[in-house]
């Protein structure tokens, strides 16, 4: 008599037996089961959420006809700031670079001279590129930036047609020059170093910073802005008089 096979083992292909399992059980669906009624009222149930908003009111943005106002603290485009005398905070240190995870930002420091001083101290950033199509909006630059040059805007439109375009340089970043401003280079405020503009004691452009750019730069656009304001200051500091344009007293 032959052998009769025995079904609770499988035999593999190599040679060997898997064991089965003594019984299979049935498919058993997890969904809870409804009653008939609440099957037929659950398309009405599903409608009810759209039939609720559609009188609701329309939350609808009109971007970008209408810009939506973003949260004060939103990690927006980056911005190179300036000090009130219009040097350039940026000292070219790259610690800004070296913070950034996604290797986003760029940084070349040049020396600083008498006839460029872009900045206060030694040194400026001379290149300066962010990337945004690596930049997630940490904002852990930010934090890294000894002089608070670098902070970010609120501005959140970064979207462009080309690589290249997403790749903002230097005067793409700097903060434009506010009323009164001198556009650097230009010497720093007399008797100060960099600690005095760390501080906030720069107030704005002296006489003497509005002289020199006059004879290096008589064309200089910010000129006429900056001679109203430097004139319009008192010559010396009173009890009575406002704070004089050019260094704040300690
Ligand atoms: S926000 Fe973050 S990712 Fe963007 S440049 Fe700064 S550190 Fe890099
Ligand atoms: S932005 Fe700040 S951290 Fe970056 S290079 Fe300039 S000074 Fe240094």
């Amino acid at each position: 008599m032959a052998d009769t096979p025995d079904k609770s083992v499988e035999r593999k292909a190599g040679g060997g037996e898997v064991a089965r399992p003594a019984t299979v059980r049935p498919y058993e669906s997890l969904i809870p089961k409804r009653s008939p009624v609440a099957d037929a009222l659950a398309p009405a149930a599903g409608f009810g959420v759209t039939i609720k908003n559609f009188f609701s009111r329309t939350v609808t943005e009109q971007y970008p006809f209408e810009t939506a106002p973003v949260k004060p603290r939103f990690h927006g485009r980056h911005q190179l700031n300036r000090y009130p005398d219009g040097l350039e905070k940026c000292i070219g240190c790259e610690l800004c670079a070296w913070a950034c995870p996604a290797d986003a930002i760029y940084v070349e420091a040049s020396d600083n001279t008498p006839e460029q001083q872009m900045s206060p101290g030694e040194r400026f950033g001379s290149v300066y590129q962010i990337n945004y199509l690596r930049c997630i909006f940490c904002g852990l630059c930010i934090e890294a930036c000894p002089t608070r040059a670098l902070t970010m805007t609120n501005d959140f439109e970064l979207a462009g047609p080309t690589r290249e375009g997403l790749i903002y340089e230097k005067q793409d970043l700097l903060a434009p020059l506010a009323e009164g401003m001198l556009a650097a280079p230009h010497p720093m405020v007399e008797g100060t170093t960099d600690t005095e503009y760390y501080r906030g004691e720069v107030t704005g452009p002296t006489p003497a910073q509005v002289d020199w750019v006059a004879e290096q730069r008589p064309d200089d656009p910010t000129l006429e802005a900056a001679r109203r304001r430097v004139g319009s200051a008192p010559a010396t500091a009173s009890a009575e008089a406002p704070a004089p344009v050019g260094r704040e007293p300690r």
